[in-house]
């Protein structure tokens, strides 16, 4: 497997990229501060906007899912499609998708960050504060 690809597979399945022992997520919308297995801290840059990457990344998937839904429904019902359910139908995607995907944009943020920046000591935090 390619360097990095261990760390996003880890990361689909909600795992520390860097361990892939503990779980990220404690709910669907909160992440841990630190992995409960190796102690990673997870919010690895706390004065910058650390997880701006991970928005960046569920918005990009959110417009991708609602062309490739598009583009589905536009070829099979052509020449005449159905303007009204896809104005609503892709209304709700655009709100759906994010939700779904939101622990995901997290848990794959960290492990594409973890791929350019590899973890240093100091990305360990102590054992006291890895359950926020
Ligand atoms: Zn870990």
């Amino acid at each position: 497997m390619l360097p990095g690809m261990t760390g996003l597979a880890r990361a689909i399945l909600l795992l520390c990229p860097n361990c892939g022992k503990g779980r990220v997520m404690a709910s669907w919308f909160r992440i841990r501060a630190g992995c409960p297995a190796c102690g990673l801290r997870l919010e690895r840059d706390e004065e910058n906007e650390y997880w701006l990457g991970a928005y960046t990344l569920n918005f990009i998937v959110t417009e991708v899912v609602f062309a490739a839904g598009l583009l589905v429904v536009l070829v099979l019902t052509w020449p005449d499609p159905p303007w009204t359910a896809i104005l609503w139908g892709g209304g709700a995607q655009m709100i759906l998708t994010p939700i779904v995907f939101y622990p995901f944009s997290k848990a794959l943020w960290l492990a594409i960050d973890l791929m350019f920046r590899p973890p240093t000591p100091e990305d360990f935090a102590s054992s006291s504060d890895t359950c926020r």
